[in-house]
């Protein structure tokens, strides 16, 4: 479906993103993928996907939190692969505490790696979409860009704040051949999930089991968790030329938590 196109995911060294690079890579694509600090988990997402698809892969240390290392990887990118069609900015932290407690260092980073790092991506990428006349830009957001949950603030203002930029972005672009969506999924089962249980448990006074049950499932009407697969299909869809018409969408993915 992809064939001679490039998809450049932030984020993609597991969990979601590393789903996002294999659907793609799967369908055609040469694939980049992104993670912030361990050279070696980089390395790692980029042998398993070459071993298995026979498009380019590329690998490449950034923190999406810093504007000059993401220039860089889109420049370098686009020299390896000749251009940047498919954006998708997944990459995310989350951080879990009241308000009074949320340490600013925290707040920073959540804002950095959540929301300008999107910003930063896309301005590096929209003048070479613009120029072909054709580009998709895919946000991965989350339940909370339009829903909030206590303890969650700079996540949810993140979240919030990224739809808002996929909105404005749709519009500057909406007759240069480019899409701009967001795809707000519900709980997925990764390791962010898992990593945020333990100060859910100490800010709701709850043991792992109510977590799991009164907070995660509680939230979505399914009783189950998202699948990064099914966030990587619909990134797919996203992307493909029957999806042209779909810009400035926020497609929520969330078991029907946000129908309540
Ligand atoms: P994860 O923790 O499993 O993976 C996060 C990825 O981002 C990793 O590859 C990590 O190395 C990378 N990353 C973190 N900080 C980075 C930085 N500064 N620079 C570059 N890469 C960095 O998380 P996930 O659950 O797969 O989350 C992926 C995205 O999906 C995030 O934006 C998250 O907010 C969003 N999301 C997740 C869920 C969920 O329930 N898991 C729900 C809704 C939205």
């Amino acid at each position: 479906m992809f064939a001679g196109k490039t998809a450049l995911v932030t984020g993609s060294t597991r969990g979601i993103g590393f789903e996002i690079a294999r659907a793609f890579a799967k369908s055609g694509a040469n694939v980049v993928v992104n993670g912030a600090s361990d050279a070696a988990q980089v390395e790692a997402a980029r042998v398993a996907l070459a071993q298995d698809h026979d498009v380019g892969v590329m690998g490449w240390r950034a923190d999406v939190a810093n504007a000059d290392e993401v220039e860089d990887m889109i420049a370098a990118a686009t020299r390896r692969f000749g251009g940047v069609d498919i954006l998708v900015a997944n990459a995310g932290v989350q951080h879990v505490a009241p308000i009074e407690e949320f340490p600013i260092e925290a707040w920073s980073r959540v804002l950095a790696t959540n929301l300008s790092s999107a910003f930063y991506a896309m301005r590096a990428v929209l003048p070479q979409m613009k120029s072909r006349k054709r580009g998709r830009i895919i946000l991965i957001a989350s339940a909370h860009a339009t829903v909030a949950s206590p303890f969650k603030s700079a996540y949810v203002a993140a979240k919030h704040g990224l739809a808002g930029l996929a909105k404005t972005a749709a519009l500057e672009t909406a007759r240069d051949g480019i899409t701009v969506n967001a795809i707000a999924p519900g709980y997925v089962w990764t390791e962010l999930v898992d990593r945020q249980i333990p100060a859910t448990m100490a800010a709701r006074g709850m043991t792992r089991e109510e977590v799991m049950d009164q907070v995660l499932l509680a939230a979505q009407p399914i009783r189950r968790f998202v699948t990064p697969q099914e966030v990587a299909d619909l990134a797919v869809y996203l992307a493909s030329d029957a999806a042209s018409a779909i810009t400035g969408a926020i497609l929520p993915m969330d078991g029907g938590w946000t129908a309540q």
